[in-house]
């Protein structure tokens, strides 16, 4: 992204602060640069669109009824007041600049303070921010894919032929996600002993998968591809996603056709969508291409900055370290500018069938991978498929999830000459099977 395009978007002037005072606590994840979109539920049981600002929520419906936020188009301010992002998604770059501007307008300091616009987060629950028609799953980290098939496949090589030229992904079960603070239940599957005939019963290798997702903004109708270019104008913003895993279940039916029940018994979302302008200070250019990577087709060369610098972070709380009030175990700490393919990449692919896009689609990233042991995005990578055990504060260890185990991620973005934002955090804690 241009850098004048930086200095020109007054949202993102690092000197800009709040009249809400939590907003502009150093470290903070939602200082008034961030202004990430979700659904919370009112005290009177409604879901409503809100902006997080410090520790609270501005409610959006309510700012628009007292006119307090003024100067959006009138489409943008009716589906500012919907329960769900959905329709403000679909109307493209123009109208989310707008709204962006006119409630940092309204939150800066120095304008009319709006108390009473106000809500405290932790005294509400969030709402998934949007109806998802589609979720897909990508596979965009090469260390990930490469340990994985290192484990699996030990006499082969660990990227199949086509890892570097296209970014892999599988269409998942956009009813399994689920907004961070849902439990997760082990689930049931088919598996098979080495040693034994298959058989049904609870997962026993059950893990977490450390990715982001990006919302699809602006859709695209049926036979019209997104051009790479234009992909920037259809990605509305960034969560953090726990492809939750049951690796038994995989292993068994994943050829000939990939992922299926192994994947399709939760995936837990971040309640915050951080949008792209916000992310603008912190975009990089590549990913990395290795001299000896094929060259890119065409319509996958990348025409801006496109990668990301968000760190992910993994943490641990077992139920007797929850019990014990010990703090949660960090495990790894990963960096989505790590991966080989970006959303616009995975995106132009996507669609380049033709294949319609809706507002409200999600894409996974893939397991976020970096070359250290400590940047493995999973367990099955972090323990080697079991054989070098995570060691908890309590003196347990972990090959794989425990039921009572709460996995929580979140994730933050710092670049120099940039306010830091956060995107808060995903997290569930595990349940057993029924
Ligand atoms: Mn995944």
């Amino acid at each position: 992204m241009s850098a004048s395009g930086e200095i020109n978007d007054p949202t993102l002037d690092p000197s800009l602060q709040s009249w809400v005072e939590s907003a502009n606590e150093v470290g903070g994840n939602f200082p008034i640069q961030n202004l990430p979109w979700g659904v919370f539920i009112t005290s009177d049981g409604e879901d409503r669109i809100g902006v997080a600002i410090g520790d609270m929520i501005l409610d959006v419906k309510q700012a628009i009824d007292t006119l307090a936020l003024q100067g959006l188009p009138p489409e943008t301010a009716c589906s500012l007041c919907a329960p769900t992002l959905n329709a403000f998604m679909g109307q493209g770059p123009r109208s989310w600049r707008a709204a962006r501007r006119s409630i940092s307008s309204l939150l800066a300091r120095g304008a009319d303070p709006h108390p009473q616009l106000l809500i405290p987060q932790s005294s509400v629950s969030m709402r998934m921010p949007a109806q998802i028609g589609d979720y897909t799953d990508f596979y965009a980290s090469r260390h990930h894919a490469s340990n994985v098939g290192r484990m699996f496949r030990p006499d082969a090589d660990p990227l199949l032929p086509n890892y570097l030229n296209l970014p892999v992904g599988y269409h998942g079960r956009a009813s399994s996600v689920v907004v961070s603070g849902t439990p997760i239940r082990r689930p049931m599957g088919q598996l098979k002993p080495d040693d034994g005939p298959s058989q049904h019963g609870p997962c026993r290798l059950l893990d977490y998968e450390m990715e982001m997702g990006v919302f699809i903004g602006q859709g695209s109708p049926m036979g019209h591809p997104i051009a790479i270019q234009e992909a920037d104008n259809h990605l509305f913003g960034i969560v953090i996603l726990n492809d939750w895993s049951a690796r038994d279940v995989q292993k068994w039916e994943y050829q000939p056709l990939g992922p299926f029940n192994a994947k399709n018994f939760g995936t837990s979302i971040s309640p915050w969508i951080v949008t792209m302008e916000a992310l603008s200070p912190f975009r990089r250019s590549g990913p990395e291409r290795l001299p000896d990577d094929p060259p890119l087709l065409d319509y996958l060369v990348p025409t801006k900055d496109d990668v990301l610098d968000v760190t992910v972070d993994v943490y641990i709380v077992s139920e007797q370290m929850r019990s014990q009030q010990m703090a949660p175990h960090r495990v790894s700490r990963g960096n989505l500018s790590d991966l080989t393919w970006t959303f616009s990449q995975m995106l132009a692919h996507h669609s380049s069938t033709g294949c319609p896009m809706q507002p409200g689609d999600l894409m996974g990233s893939g397991t976020i991978s970096g070359t250290e042991k400590e940047s493995r995005g999973c367990l099955l990578e972090m323990t080697w498929r079991g054989q070098e055990p995570v060691e908890l504060p309590d003196g347990t260890q972990r090959k794989f999830l425990q039921d009572g185990d709460e996995v929580i991620m979140s994730a933050f973005c710092e670049s120099e000459g940039a306010v830091r934002i956060g995107l808060g955090d995903c997290s569930a804690v595990i349940q057993p099977a029924l």
